[in-house]
């Protein structure tokens, strides 16, 4: 039986991107490629907010007590080996009481299912089938990988997730954060359009970038030309930076206009006007 590393499973409201709205479960798997230490931080310069909270980390039982960042990563105990203690590895039975126990009706109806990170296409590749091939799956119809963009899928799983579309009611999207200097880092490390066309031959994939600035949109920009020119013909987003309330009504109406400028999409982070962005959300 597979073994997945859960830092958080929590059945929400889908913030961002194409299902924004939508009720989901979320599961945020452990582990991530990068740090993203960048992210509302002038260009060169690195957040040190998780580092003081690991500095305390003895204080914190479970993911509700960490504190939110406004700098770097917001998800950083997803992948922080400092926090890893707070993510237990939970088989497949394991995870699939704890979706039960989180559905309204204890049964998938039309809820979505959010796997998410970290970056849940790092390590786990090879158990999502044991989960999803599970009997209580069978009715869950619509699948999201939210994904920074940078790994490759394996031919068993990009088969196996090509056989699970060949139901006409299901559907499986690739939300990729592709991630811009802004992050922190490394273009090269980051824009990987022939991996963004793997997961087009899989499902509906579209990219999601986080900006806050002009320089920022430019970059968008830029990339995108990056992943047309590679073959990628889905739709592109632009999403405020933003994992607290202050810092993302600052330039949210400046992104939506942004997106009405270069003909873009919008997206909102319901999440935080909503709940604040807490852990769980
Ligand atoms: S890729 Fe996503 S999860 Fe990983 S460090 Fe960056 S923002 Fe965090």
């Amino acid at each position: 039986m597979s073994k997945i590393k859960i830092s958080e499973l929590f059945y929400s409201v889908q913030g961002e991107g194409r299902y924004m709205g939508v009720p989901s479960v979320f599961l945020r798997t452990f582990g991530c490629n990068f740090t993203c230490d960048g992210f509302g931080m002038p260009r060169g310069e690195k957040s040190n907010e998780r580092n003081q909270i690991a500095d305390h980390i003895a204080e914190f039982k479970q993911y509700r007590d960490l504190p939110l960042v406004s700098t770097g990563c917001d998800s950083y105990a997803s992948w922080d080996p400092r926090f890893k203690d707070l993510s237990p590895l939970l088989t497949t039975e394991a995870i699939i009481e704890r979706i039960k126990e989180l559905l309204p009706f204890r049964k998938w109806t039309r809820e979505h299912l959010v796997i998410t990170g970290g970056e849940p296409l790092l390590g786990w590749q090879r158990a999502f089938p044991d989960l999803l091939k599970h009997e209580f799956m069978q009715d869950l119809k619509e699948i999201t990988f939210e994904t920074n963009g940078t790994q490759r899928l394996t031919e068993d799983f990009k088969s196996y997730l090509t056989a699970w579309t060949d139901r006409a009611d299901r559907e499986i999207t690739f939300s990729v954060s592709a991630k811009l200097p802004a992050s922190g880092e490394r273009w090269e490390d980051a824009i990987k359009p022939d991996i963004v066309c793997q997961y087009q031959q899989v499902g509906w994939t579209y990219l999601k970038f986080v900006v806050a600035t002009e320089q920022d949109i430019y970059d968008a920009l830029a990339a995108t030309i990056t992943f047309r020119d590679e073959g990628f013909t889905g739709e592109v987003y632009l999403m405020p930076v933003g994992g607290v309330e202050s810092v993302y009504s600052l330039n949210n109406k400046n992104v939506a206009l942004a997106c009405m400028k270069h003909g873009l999409r919008y997206s909102d982070r319901l999440q935080v006007p909503l709940f604040k962005n807490e852990w769980g959300t």
